[in-house]
């Protein structure tokens, strides 16, 4: 059976982002592991029960706590939503995820600083952090040549001890 991916639902067009826009990841890679079956969608920040719209939250990297623009601490709501994440990955036995760079949930290796003022620094959200503790490897929209290329090895050694114990 194929490895099943954890997905960003706003890279399959769901209406989830804090400003109620909907914004698909358009590539071949993702439709194709769509059409597979392959993809498990979440959104970390509407799981922890924030709404859509919302207002836009930033993550502070020292103390780890995430702030929204009207200066209401929603890391709690942050955390539920990463562990629900983390649920579906143990649900369906899955190692891999492909999430939104930037984001203070699902940012792999930029978020943006706290200041809401558009500036990036390197870090990972609050759901990318908990996967990573829990050895589940994160792919952003930068890097998903990457993924592609580790599920298409792991595919193949899986067909090649297959064919020697046959
Ligand atoms: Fe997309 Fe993740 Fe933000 Fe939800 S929390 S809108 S899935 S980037």
């Amino acid at each position: 059976m194929l490895d099943k991916i954890l997905i960003s639902a706003c890279f399959l067009g769901a209406k989830v982002r804090y400003n109620g826009e909907i914004k698909p990841l358009a590539h071949l890679l993702v439709a194709q592991w769509r059409d597979e079956g392959r993809l498990i969608a979440v959104c970390p920040e509407v799981e922890g029960g924030l709404s859509v719209p919302r207002a836009p939250a930033e993550l502070n990297k020292k103390t780890r706590k995430v702030i929204n623009n009207v200066h209401v601490d929603v890391t709690k709501e942050f955390t539920k939503g990463a562990l629900k994440a983390l649920a579906l990955c143990t649900k369906y036995n899955i190692q891999f995820a492909l999430l939104k760079e930037s984001s203070p949930s699902c940012g792999s290796s930029l978020i943006y600083d706290g200041s809401f003022s558009e500036n990036k620094i390197s870090g990972e959200g609050i759901t990318t952090s908990l996967l990573r503790k829990n050895n589940i490897q994160v792919f952003s929209e930068n890097n998903i040549q990457q993924l592609a290329e580790l599920l298409d090895n792991i595919n193949k050694s899986a067909s090649l001890s297959h064919d020697k114990s046959a």
